[in-house]
């Protein structure tokens, strides 16, 4: 796509670290090296995001975390890592080119923090708001 930051990284019009690359998916290292070693992985086919994304992107996608994951371990030595998706504005998403960072972690002093504020359980309300979920996956 025209304009697509990422779309010129696949079609190598600017240059980038890259990590990983076959016919429907390419991983580079994120400029930003939140970590040492933190990579982004993206399909090569434009799509803004996941909730753009069709199936066999997806599978296309997803597939290719797991040895691309252990490989950032084996090559950085790192104890852990976080695998994060941001879609939209509003959950950090400022490249609108589909993309999984895996940011390894080496230090529970490193300063991230990926925290999620935790509410008393109203079994009740998640019990409907599960049904009202449910009944909207497409088929
Ligand atoms: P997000 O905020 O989830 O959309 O993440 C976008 C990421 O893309 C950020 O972490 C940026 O550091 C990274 N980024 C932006 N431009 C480039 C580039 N040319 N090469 C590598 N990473 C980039
Ligand atoms: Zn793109």
């Amino acid at each position: 796509m025209d304009n697509c930051i990422f779309c010129k990284i696949v079609a190598g019009d600017i240059p980038s670290s890259k990590v990983y690359e076959d016919d429907q998916v390419m991983a580079f290292l994120d400029l930003s090296q939140t970590t040492k070693g933190h990579t982004l992985l993206i399909p090569k086919k434009h799509v803004r995001n996941v909730l753009e994304m069709d199936e066999s992107t997806a599978q296309d996608l997803f597939a290719r975390l797991p040895k691309l994951a252990r490989a950032l371990q084996k090559a950085t030595g790192a104890v852990g890592m976080n695998i994060i998706n941001n879609n939209e504005e509003i959950a950090g998403q400022s490249v609108f080119h589909a993309h999984v960072h895996l940011v390894p972690r080496y230090d529970q002093n490193d300063g991230i923090k990926i925290e999620y504020t935790t509410h008393e359980p109203d079994f009740n309300v998640l019990g409907k708001l599960a049904a009202q979920i449910a009944s909207e996956v497409e088929e």
